[in-house]
């Protein structure tokens, strides 16, 4: 197989939790998984890449911050230069600072939508391009479920999400001609280090309100995404996939 033949699949924020679970769930032989990390230093992501390959597929990787168009244009044209094209973008980088609204800062609100909604945005942007000339591609939004049901203490995180969902439907609306689906996953209460830190009494009040009563893990994130990314699900766009142990019905 040479390398025009492999799927390319880009996955943001692939150096820890739901995005490396992604990451290995869809790497195998005849796919290169390209991802990137941004704070936490290359050793998660090199440990991503370890995983990945032992799974049979190439490793791609760059530190790149999803919310700079400039990074994002780089990390995309250098993929296409290596590979020739994307067949997948998973949309999983995100971060979350929580606090009530009377409290929340101005520069807190806008780090979380830039990196949650701009950071989605601009990859959606750069891969379009890219999509539109191979009349072919998915990509899927990694949202929430606090996007559809909001949750007190996460004003900009769950606006950001609701916005990622709406950015979904209107993309998926604008490249179905082309033959490019764009769905969201909306994760629950999922175990990764963006939920490890919230006190025990958040804890079981979350928990409380699952009906399944455990949380989620990646990899059962990683399912729906996968499924979203394969051909089975070519008639499906402009959906939202909740994976969330009945959390919201
Ligand atoms: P996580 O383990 O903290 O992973 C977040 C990932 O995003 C990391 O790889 C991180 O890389 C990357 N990232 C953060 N800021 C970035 C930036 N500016 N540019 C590029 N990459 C950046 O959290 P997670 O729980 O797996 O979250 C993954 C996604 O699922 C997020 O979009 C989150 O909102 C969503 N989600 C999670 C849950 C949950 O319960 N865990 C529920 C619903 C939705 P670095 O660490 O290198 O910065």
């Amino acid at each position: 197989m040479n390398e025009e033949e492999k799927q390319v699949v880009v996955v943001t924020g692939g150096s820890s939790g739901i995005g490396r679970a992604v990451a290995l769930h869809m790497a195998g032989p005849g796919t290169v998984i390209c991802y990137n990390y941004h704070r936490s230093g290359d050793r998660r992501a090199k440990e991503t890449a370890k995983l990945v390959e032992k799974a049979g597929s190439l490793a791609w990787c760059a530190r790149v911050d999803v919310s700079s168009q400039a990074d994002v244009k780089e990390f995309f044209g250098k993929i296409v230069k290596d590979y020739g094209r994307i067949d997948v973008l998973v949309n999983n980088a995100g971060i979350a600072i929580d606090g009530l609204i009377v409290r929340l800062k101005e520069s807190d609100w806008d780090r979380v939508l830039s990196i949650n909604l701009k950071g989605a945005f601009n990859c959606m942007q750069a891969v379009s391009k890219i999509m539109m000339k191979q009349r072919a591609g998915s990509i899927i939004n990694m949202a929430s479920v606090v996007g559809v049901m909001g949750n007190a203490g996460q004003a900009s995180y769950s606006a950001s999400k609701a916005g990622l969902i709406g950015l979904t439907k209107t993309v998926a609306r604008e490249l179905a001609a082309r033959g490019i689906t764009v769905n969201a996953v909306a994760p629950g209460f999922i175990d990764t280090a963006m939920t490890e830190g919230l006190p025990e009494k958040a804890r079981e009040a979350m928990l409380a309100q699952i009906p399944l009563g455990r949380t989620g893990q990646p990899e059962e994130v990683a399912e729906a995404v996968a499924f979203l990314a394969s051909r089975k699900a070519a008639y499906i766009t402009g959906q939202v996939i909740h994976v969330n142990g009945g959390m919201y019905m």
